[in-house]
């Protein structure tokens, strides 16, 4: 038997955290700050959400700095979706980062570094740009071929030509094969409004037309030449990156083409590592753009659950980088009430692993900074909404009994429980050929016989109701 490859495990892409909150389009406030009904997909949990719409008020007042929000309250009582909620208020395109505490350690990379680059996830910079493009509606994209110079049958493409038909005209440019790449990489259909950038031929899609919907036709061959007008002109390009993007790009190695140069790369370790020389380089070329108005900087959301995770050295850093000029709005979770402040092990003289224990597991320097939000557990009403709320998002039909019963484990387990069943329920229904895919009772049934939630888990392993005693 041939063996298996062993391939590279790559971490969880950073938008699968954010996706059981789909559904949660902002706070849901009236203009007056008032907590409407369950509007933009947040149901109830009025008073924390009127709190958090006051954070957002400070935050655009400039009130916020060197502070912090803590949401205290039990499990799914929807402190992620609040702070989630709390970067949508703030705008489309601002970074939200959320993170979990114990996801610091890590045998790789120092505690504070681990912050810091969250850090630098939540903080975005606004470049704008004027570049020369040409933008309008795609009405024509033909690869012009050139006979192969290897002989045989493979295609060259030499050149492409697109005719772009914007208000003033219409343009044919025969641009560069490399452009071919960019097209399709965008997704370029006809009937498309994209704009090219003269210099580098960068391609951007920035409206789609439904009018048409023919895909790229490759073998398109008819080429009506219709040149009138110019449709090269002058836009502005906004773009928006984080600072850890920044610091991404700028710390892979880039060397010359030159043997040596391609052997010096092949000597130094695979993993890139982003120095603190680094981050500062960055920060003074950000800074330049800044000071020229070329970019902005955007104070995104970073928010740490179960923040009683962190430790003493962590607290301290994040005590300071709250200070820094720069710093993203930090909200904090945690569904403890009091717990021990963890030591870290190297600042150990006596063995102790924690300190005394302290509101929420926190230093009261930390303490002192925070407004505390408290969220509240749901009433089984509630319950029924965000499950209803969340079926909807992830396209599922449930007979009224099926929902019944979903609200049932939402009150007696959890809210969390519940909605991570809704998925299994749903295969299991297509699997017993359920009509029309609707999810009944006995699919939710069966769902929670397989799965059980952490409480019911524990119990019967430590009961001996379960496989091991
Ligand atoms: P934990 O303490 O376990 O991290 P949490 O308090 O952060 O939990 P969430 O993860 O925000 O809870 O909530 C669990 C699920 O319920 C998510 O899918 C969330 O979007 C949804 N949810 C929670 N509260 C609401 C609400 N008031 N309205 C709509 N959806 C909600």
């Amino acid at each position: 038997m041939a063996p298996m490859p062993i391939s590279e495990v790559k971490g969880n892409p950073r938008e699968n955290r954010t996706a059981a909150h789909s559904h949660i389009k902002g706070l849901g406030l009236r203009p007056d700050g008032r907590a409407e009904g369950s509007t933009s997909g947040f149901v109830g949990q009025t008073a924390a959400r009127e709190a958090c719409g006051v954070v957002v008020d400070l935050i655009r007042a400039k009130k916020m700095s060197g502070r912090a929000v803590l949401l205290a309250g039990g499990p799914g009582t929807g402190k992620t979706a609040l702070a989630m909620a709390v970067s949508q208020e703030l705008g489309t395109k601002v970074p939200f980062c959320p993170i979990v505490g114990s996801e610091i350690y890590s045998t790789e990379v120092k505690k504070t570094e681990a912050l810091m680059e969250n850090f630098r996830r939540a903080i975005g910079l606004r470049v704008r740009e004027t570049k020369e493009v040409y933008e309008g509606e795609v009405t024509e994209l033909t690869p012009e071929e050139a006979e192969n110079p290897l002989g045989g049958y493979g295609r060259t493409i030499s050149h492409l030509l697109i005719t772009l038909k914007a208000a003033k005209g219409t343009k044919k440019l025969r641009l560069d094969p490399s452009i071919y790449e960019a097209i399709q990489k965008e997704r370029v259909r006809i009937g498309d409004v994209i704009y090219i950038e003269a210099n580098t031929g960068a391609v951007k899609r920035v409206g789609r037309s439904d009018a048409y919907s023919t895909e790229f036709d490759l073998e398109a061959e008819e080429y009506v030449p219709i040149p009138k007008g110019d449709v090269h002109k002058k836009k502005e390009i906004v773009q928006d990156v984080t600072l850890h993007d920044l610091d991404i790009a700028n710390a892979r190695p880039q060397g010359g083409q030159d043997i040596m140069s391609m052997m010096g790369q092949l000597m130094k370790p695979k993993k890139t590592e982003i120095t603190e020389k680094l981050r500062l380089e960055i920060n003074k070329v950000v800074n330049k753009y800044i000071d020229q108005g070329v970019a902005e900087l955007v104070p995104g959301v970073l928010f740490i659950d179960e923040v009683h995770m962190l430790d003493l050295e962590s607290f301290t850093y994040l005590n300071r980088a709250l200070e820094s000029p720069i710093s993203p709005i930090v909200i904090l979770a945690s569904n403890r009430s009091s717990a021990p402040i963890r030591y870290s092990s190297t600042s150990l003289s006596n063995g102790e692993a924690s300190l005394p224990a302290s509101p929420h597991g926190l230093p009261p320097d930390l303490l002192a900074r925070l407004l505390i939000i408290p969220t509240h557990p749901y009433n089984s009403q509630e319950i029924d909404q965000i499950v209803r709320i969340r079926a909807r998002t992830e396209n599922l039909t449930l007979s009224e009994d099926a929902f019944a019963k979903v609200g049932e484990l939402g009150v007696s387990v959890s809210l969390r429980y519940a909605l991570q069943l809704l998925s299994p329920a749903n295969v299991l229904a297509k699997v017993s050929g359920r009509e029309a895919g609707k999810v009944e009772r006995v699919d939710v049934e069966e769902a929670e016989g397989l799965f059980w939630d952490a409480g019911r888990s524990a119990s019967a392993l430590t009961t001996g109701k379960g496989w091991i005693v």
